[in-house]
């Protein structure tokens, strides 16, 4: 239900696990308490389910990705410097790659637009910062002032 707030999570650099539909509540409470995650879901059910389990969570109330991702972000610390960390498709962690490696990889354009390339050593995706990076660096500021 939230998969694009997930992935914004991911750009934002946190360590995001997006469960599937099909995965059982007890399951999914199990990954929780071990890997000492924080589940954030819609569905109020599973809320208080994962409450008299001990479990942390975020209620999100808004169908608004501004607005969820306000909810989130706005009592955990935020650092600019893990913004394209992890990949959005599969969360691995992203390490640099030298330009010449991706030549082949990435649109002409991008290629000679941009100097410092990154991919994901799980699923091989490049990443660069484009003008996704300066969209997501704004929504970073003006949740934090609002
Ligand atoms: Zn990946």
């Amino acid at each position: 239900m939230l998969g694009t707030l997930a992935k914004w999570l991911r750009i934002f650099g946190f360590d995001t696990f997006y469960a599937n539909a099909d995965i059982s509540d007890d399951d999914l409470f199990g990954i929780a308490k071990k890997e000492n995650r924080v589940l954030i879901t819609r569905d109020k059910e599973l809320i208080q389910k994962a409450r008299r389990e001990n479990l942390k969570t975020v209620e999100i109330k808004t169908v608004d990705l501004d607005e969820q991702l306000t909810q989130v972000l706005s009592d955990v610390d935020v650092d600019k410097n893990t913004v394209l960390s992890r990949c959005t498709i599969c969360n691995g962690i992203l390490e640099d790659i030298k330009k010449n490696d991706v030549k082949d990889r990435v649109p002409e354009k991008v290629f000679s637009n941009n100097d410092v390339f990154w991919f994901c050593p799980g699923c091989n995706k490049v990443y660069w910062k484009g003008s996704h990076y300066d969209k997501m660096v704004n929504k970073i500021d003006k949740i934090k002032k609002s």
